[in-house]
């Protein structure tokens, strides 16, 4: 194979309670790249279609993801990639995790699958460093596993991937505003209280339980975050309006989407996520806020080749 076009799943970081640990791929939002083998070397990215994002390799986290790759290979040859990035930079759903998965995905297709999804996830993290200072892997593990996933550990980096029961849905509102993830971090405090510990990882064990158990109600129960949305969430929006009204459509639970301005909400069933997304919308028109909005089942399989 010389050529492939992949599907970089959009993702959902954080999930309330799993801050910087927990993630969830998508499956109707997301960017598509065409990857090429070329005799020369290194990386070109030829056309990027739908944002002005940088054509060096160096300063596009694809081509930051793919020299990592690159590496580590004992290929003799280059790629050249093309991007038609749908995800908006900024937005809290992965946009940066998008591309840098799409590019190592597609080129380890490409070289007949020499490295394991632990070390995909590994050299697509070095493009999560460029974007955001921090090499990240709560939107890369998803997007590169499919479903859920638990950063367990980085040191040594351990993937859990978790079951997604079959009827969860989630609705993701971008109010057109754009919020840096390096931006997003310098207002975090660096401590927490041994009870807000206690709540937070008494959450996560539930969700995770209820996640394997096909529990929704537990589900719902666990989607708490007490620590860090209670401060990220005043950059965003209305954000607690759009919060109450989505539960009140019937949302399991929702919180900030990675680190926003994105609003996620988990539901059960499309109907209810239908419903969950006609609230947030009218929550947004009453205060003329534009926004995006994407109804989407969580995505079992990660990225995948489309041609
Ligand atoms: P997101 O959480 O949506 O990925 P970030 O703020 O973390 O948003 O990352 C976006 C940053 O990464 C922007 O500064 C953008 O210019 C940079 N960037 C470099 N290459 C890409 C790319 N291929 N796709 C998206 N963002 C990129």
């Amino acid at each position: 194979m010389e050529k492939i076009k992949v599907f970089c799943p959009a993702t959902i970081a954080n999930v309330s309670c799993g801050f910087d640990v927990l993630g969830l791929a998508l499956d109707s939002v997301g960017d598509e790249m065409t990857v090429r083998k070329t005799a020369d070397k290194g990386i070109r990215i030829s056309k990027i279609i739908g944002q002005d994002l940088p054509m060096e390799a160096e300063k596009n986290v694809a081509g930051v993801a793919g020299l990592a790759l690159l590496a580590k290979s004992d290929y003799d040859g280059g790629f050249e990639i093309e991007i038609d990035k749908r995800i908006k930079p900024g937005s809290g759903i992965g946009s940066s995790a998008a591309s840098s998965t799409g590019a190592v995905w597609a080129m380890n297709e490409l070289l007949g699958n020499p490295f394991s999804k632990l070390e995909l996830v590994q050299f697509a993290m070095e493009g999560e460093k460029l974007a955001s200072d921090v090499a990240h892997a709560d939107n890369v593990a998803p997007a590169i596993y499919g479903g859920f996933t638990l950063v367990r550990s980085y040191e040594p980096l351990d993937i859990i991937p978790i079951p997604t029961p079959s009827e969860l849905y989630a609705t993701v509102i971008h109010p057109q505003i754009e919020i840096k993830t390096s931006d997003s971090r310098k207002i975090l405090k660096t401590t927490i209280s041994m009870q807000q510990g206690i709540q937070q990882w008494g959450n996560l064990g539930g969700l995770v339980a209820g996640l394997f158990q096909n529990d929704y109600d537990l589900i719902g129960r666990s989607l708490h975050d007490h620590i860090v949305e209670p401060i990220r969430s005043i950059l965003i929006p209305a954000f607690d309006d759009i919060k109450a009204n989505a539960l009140k459509a019937g949302a399991l639970g929702s919180g900030i989407s990675g680190s926003g301005p994105s609003i996620f909400a988990l539901s059960k069933g499309e109907e209810t996520a239908k419903q969950v997304a006609e609230s947030m919308k009218k929550t947004y028109q009453n205060i003329a806020v534009d926004f995006d909005i994407h109804i989407s089942k969580v995505n079992s399989q990660g990225v995948k080749k489309i041609a």
